[in-house]
This record gives C-alpha cells, structure tokens and sequence, in this order.
C-alpha cells in the first residue's frame, strides 16, 4: 500500500499545484524511508558475519592446542570474511544504482562479449557442481549502455542460477532479438521459486531459503542490483518459475538503434 504524504505548507495553494507539491513531497520522504530502511538492514546484514568472525576467533583461542580445530575455524574465518567483502562491494554498488539514474556516456556494448564474461564469472562454481553452461541465440547483438554493470547484472544470473541447481543439470544463457529489444534469458533446471515469492526475490535482502543463499555466500542484494541495472539501461528484468523444476530469469535491453544483428538459432556448448 501506498502512503500518501502531506505536507501543512502547501495547503493554502491552487489544488493542481497543491497536488504537484503533495506528489514531490511524497517522493522525497519516500527515498528517505528507503534510505533509513536500507541503513536498518545493512546493520543488521554485517552483525551477522561481524558476529560470527568474533565467535570464530574466540574458538581459535579457546583450540589453540589443537591444530585440525584451528585449521577449520581458520578456513570458516575466511568463508565469512570473503561473504563479508562481498557484502560492502555490494552494498556500495546498490547505494550507487538505487535511484536508476540513466548510464552516464553510454558506449556500444557487444552482447556476445557480456554473455561469455558473465559465465566466465561462474565457471569455476558451476564445474565444481558439475553443471553444464552453454550459450546460444542470436549472435552480433548490441547494446547502449555500459558494460561492466552489464556483465554484473547477467553474471548474478548466471551465478543465482548455478547456486541454486542441483548437480549434473544445466544453466542455459539464451540471446535473441523482439523488436527493438534485446532479451537474454538464463534457464536453470534448479529448484526454482514458489509463485508466491516472485515478485519478492527482486527486494534488497529478501531471500526465500535464507540457509541456502548463506551457504552460497549469497548476501540477498544480487537481483536487486540486475533490477536497478536493467532500469538504468532503460530495460527490465523478468522472472518465471516453477517450484521443483527451474528458473527463467530474463533481462531486456532497448536495442542499439544503429545497429542490428543475424538472425540465426543455433547453440553451442562452452
Ligand atoms: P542471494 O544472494 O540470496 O542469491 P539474490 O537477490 O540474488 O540474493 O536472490 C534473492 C533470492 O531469490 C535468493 O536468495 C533465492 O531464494 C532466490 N533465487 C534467485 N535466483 C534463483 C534461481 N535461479 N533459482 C531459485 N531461486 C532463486
């Protein structure tokens, strides 16, 4: 539900003016209950490995005697550490994105070449768990706009849809043109989403298995970074889903307007 706010100055004014001044109003204590929110989150999401890294080096002290209990308290430290550095990155990349302004001096942006780097970013995770990335679709597409958020954005795609698939099943990044847009599609055969939850997964923090984003060293800002990237590229992000049998996640992007693609459906294993 939406809260409407009024302000006691404006109300000796003209009723269109009065409504301007409500609506301009409205919007700014808006980004400030967003940003007093998101502050209230942050907190909390540091406590959390902050916490753990205290209770971890208590636990060393406490083993020093013995060596394999150091070892593992060690390498647990450094699991919480890294989820920690990767929380700040994010965190300083949303606080950047939140408010969806346009890409200042957007560039070409070769879509192929965003697509190679986003499963180059999972490659490692993905044969870990023995799960196949391929790509496919429409080669030679572009874009405007600038391509290392790009490449986060689909990235933390390809990256959800790999953490969040059993092994010896496949992720799938697809290219194709409608119109004048660019939708590039990342399928996995994971656990999927319960329909209830979609249109919450794309909400800073918000998880659906808690548990299991944690031990992915998932921090919950990933789709809400793809959402304020997309926006900023004058596109969107869209979800389908069924529980139990996979994911859809589709990015689109407004079309480089000089420039075109072949149309061509073919896909390779990479
Ligand atoms: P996280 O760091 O937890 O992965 P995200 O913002 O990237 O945070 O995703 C939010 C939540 O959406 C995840 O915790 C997970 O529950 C769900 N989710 C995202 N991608 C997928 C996917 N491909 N399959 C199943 N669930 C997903």
């Amino acid at each position: 539900t939406q809260t409407l706010y009024v302000s006691a100055r404006v109300a000796p004014l003209n009723s269109k003016l009065l409504l301007a001044l409500v609506e301009d109003r409205t919007h700014e204590i808006r980004v400030d209950e967003v940003r007093r929110d998101f502050v209230a989150n942050v907190s909390h999401e540091l406590k959390t490995p902050v916490g753990a890294l205290l209770l971890l080096a208590e636990a060393v002290e406490d083993a020093k005697d013995d060596p394999e209990a150091v070892q593992r308290f060690a390498e647990r430290m450094q699991r919480e550490g890294a989820r920690l550095t990767r929380l700040v990155q994010e965190i300083i990349d949303l606080s950047r994105l939140q408010y969806d302004d346009p890409v200042a001096s957007p560039e070409s942006v070769d879509v192929d070449s965003v697509v190679e780097a986003a499963l180059d970013r999972s490659r490692v995770e993905a044969e870990k768990h023995k799960i196949r990335l391929t790509a496919g679709g429409t080669p030679g597409l572009q874009v405007l706009g600038n391509v290392e958020q790009l490449v986060i954005a689909l990235g933390n795609l390809v990256e959800n849809a790999v953490n969040y698939s059993p092994p010896n099943t496949r992720v799938a990044v697809g290219v194709r043109r409608r119109d004048d847009l660019v939708e590039v599609s990342v399928t996995d055969q994971g656990f999927g989403i319960v329909e209830s939850e979609l249109d919450r997964i794309f909400e800073r923090f918000y998880r659906v298995d808690p548990a299991r984003s944690r031990a992915t060293g998932g921090t919950g800002l990933g789709l809400s970074i793809v959402k304020h990237i997309a926006a900023s590229h004058g596109g969107e992000v869209g979800v389908w889903s069924v529980q139990g049998a996979g994911s859809t996640f589709t990015l689109r992007l407004p079309l480089h307007p000089q420039r075109t693609g072949q149309p061509s459906a073919f896909e390779t294993p990479v």
